[in-house]
Formats: structure tokens, sequence, C-alpha cells
């Protein structure tokens, strides 16, 4: 989802509180949000609330709220993404992840993982944003099948979806070429910025890259009839993965859903050819990299939809001589202002594309008109 920033060593990230995102892409800076911040702040409050009680109000109050504090550990403070598979259809799974950006608070818990069980096998499709999600999901599969891990993709390099690597045999792991390339590349840089994204939720967390380059097309894996496809657009290499036998296609960030695309990476023609490749699957239920899953075509329109109307806003914004500065105040049309993040992640696709744009019109202007 994200692009790497300056690198930071994990030691120093992991001690310090949750910190502001970098650059396009930020996240809110936050307070600390440890058991001892935490129990400050209610103290601060509580006096305030208690002076205005009677004495067996005070009483009662106090020991309301020490049976709050000790009673509710937060989400952050037990390192547990509660992730919660749902079977979409029989032996297709999914984890949902939050339609936010990356944060403390959340834990990088904002992306969709897979796991597609066999007769034989299991395959797993993206392993989280974390050591941790990776050991969360690895067990979120147990309960459901003790069967063994067979097959685990990357769909694509970004952080969200190979980070949990580590927490799977490493002969399973596998991705398409140029993804292997780019997470030997990019990967330590992401991981870094992870961690100044999500803290302590990162602890431990190394790159693993993947040693099997996958081999395209329909096979049979773990007992299951399933097709992998080589796309492009969100990445340099976006792979697909079709379970023919429930009829589920796992799209990975080709398809996003109530959550605005993200495009630091992104060819936006060659993104909407591989939604044109897509839309031709003969497949009922489809899995987004983000958002809800859907039993029909509606994410894959709406991500078409607003890549179509990104692509000619930038365009036009080139061509009429606008700068960044103009194109921010862009309003949002209507139809998407119910997609998350949609206000932040137009500034950041400007801050991606709107360069390249800009150069393309100042050649076209440069090129002298043939005679
Ligand atoms: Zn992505």
């Amino acid at each position: 989802m994200r692009t790497a920033s300056t690198p930071l060593r994990r030691t120093d990230a992991a001690k310090r509180p949750p910190a502001a995102g970098s650059g396009a892409g930020s996240a809110p800076a936050r307070a600390p949000a440890g058991p001892i911040h935490r129990m400050a702040r209610a103290g601060e409050r509580m006096s305030v609330v208690v002076q205005r009680l009677s004495m067996p109000g005070r009483v009662l109050a106090i020991l309301w709220t020490c049976l709050l504090l000790l009673a509710a550990p937060t989400h952050a403070e037990t390192f547990d993404y509660r992730l919660q598979a749902r079977e979409l259809a029989p032996g297709a799974w999914v984890i949902v992840g939050l339609k936010e950006d990356f944060s403390f608070a959340n834990g990088g818990n904002i992306v969709n993982t897979g796991f597609i069980v066999g007769r034989e096998g299991v395959i797993v499709i993206d392993t989280g944003s974390s050591k941790r999600y990776g050991e969360q999901l690895l067990a979120a599969i147990r309960r459901v099948t003790p069967l063994p891990v067979v097959l685990v993709v990357n769909t694509h390099h970004h952080p969200d979806h190979f980070l949990g690597n580590q927490a799977f045999p490493r002969e399973t792991l596998a991705a398409l070429p140029d993804t292997l390339a780019a997470i030997r590349s990019e990967g330590e840089g992401f991981n870094a910025n992870m961690y100044r994204l999500n803290g302590d939720w990162m602890r431990d967390t190394e790159v693993v890259v993947p040693t099997r380059a996958l081999a395209v097309g329909r096979q049979r894996i773990g007992g299951r009839d399933v097709e992998l496809l080589a796309l492009g657009g969100h990445t340099i290499a976006d792979l697909v993965v079709v379970d023919h036998d429930s009829g589920t296609v796992y799209a990975a960030d080709l398809v996003f859903h109530g959550r605005t695309p993200t495009t630091p990476h992104a060819d936006i023609p060659l993104w909407l050819a591989a939604l044109d490749t897509l839309e031709r699957l003969p497949t009922r239920l489809w899995v987004p990299g983000h958002g809800e899953p859907t039993p029909d075509t509606r994410a894959l329109r709406q991500t078409r939809d607003y890549l179509g109307w990104l692509a000619q806003t930038i365009r036009s914004g080139a061509e009429s001589g606008q700068d960044m500065t103009d194109l921010f105040q862009t309003p949002i049309p209507q139809r998407f202002a119910g997609m998350a993040l949609a206000k932040e992640e137009f500034r950041r696709s400007v801050v991606h594309l709107f360069p390249a744009a800009e150069q393309s019109v100042l050649e076209a202007q440069r090129t002298p008109t043939p005679k």
C-alpha cells in the first residue's frame, strides 16, 4: 500500500511512541498509548468528575473506573489483531482488514488476506503486515483445518501483503518474478517505515523474500482447481488467484471496494486493462485487496470508475496548465464520497501521477508538427 521512506533502525522504532506517517500518505500523530499514560489521563478526568459527586457517588465512580481499567486491556496492548476468518464459499476464506491507513491503533491490519482449503492442503493469499499478523493468520487457519499449508503467495510487493511471511515455512513462499525482485530491492525500506507507523506491533518483523517464482496458469494445488494470473497496473506485478472450485477470485490490490485505491506504483492504463481481463473471468465472488468482498463485479466497477476519473482529472489539469496545488482543490465527485480516505488518497495520487502527466504534456508541446 505504501511507499518506503527514510529507513529507521528497528530497535529505535520499537522504543519510540507511534509517529506520524511520511510525506504523502501520512498517518496522524498519536499520543503514547501505554497503560501508565492511559491511567494518568483517566485520573485527570476522574478528579474533575469526582469533585462534583456526593461521597457514595465518589466511591462508586472510583471503583467503576478501576474495574474498567483492569478488565479491558486495549486492542493495542494485547497485540491481538482479532482476525476473524470468514468462509465466502466452501473452502474459500477471507479475513477482511480495516479501511484505514496504517497506524499504531490498527497495527497495520488494513489488508484483506485469504486462504483456500483443498482436500490435501491450504493455499494462503498474502501474509499481512507483520510477523505477529502472519502468526495470527496461521492460528486462524489452524482453527479451520489441520491440513498443511502447501503454498503461500505474495500478490505484490506492498508491505501489508508480505511482512507476515516469517510465520510460514520458507519452502511454501512464492510470488511472481518481478514481485520477488521488488521485495528484494524495496522490502527493507518498507519494513522500516512500517515500524515507524505501527510501532511495537512490528516487533521482530523481518523481510523474508520468497524463494520460489510462481508458474502461472490453471493447475491443481492442494487438491484444488486454481488459476494464477500474472497481471499488473497497481504495481509492476499483481497476482490474481482464481479458485475455480468455488468461483472465487482473489483480486488483490487490482480491486478496492469502499476504500480509495492507492497509486504509489501505479500504471493506470495497464491497471484498467487488467480490470478488463478480470471482468471476463467466469467467477461469482470477488475478494478485493481492501474492502468488503462482493458477490458481483461492483467492486471492480467502482475501482475502474475511480481510476478513470483520476486519470482524466490529472490529464486535464496538466493540459490546462494547473499545478499540483490547484489540483488538490478538485472536488471529489459525490459517487466517490463514501469511499474511505477519498481526499487523502486523491492528494497522494496527484503527487504520484501529476509529474509524469505534466512531463508528457510538455513533450507533446515541444514535438514539431509534421508537414
Ligand atoms: Zn498494494
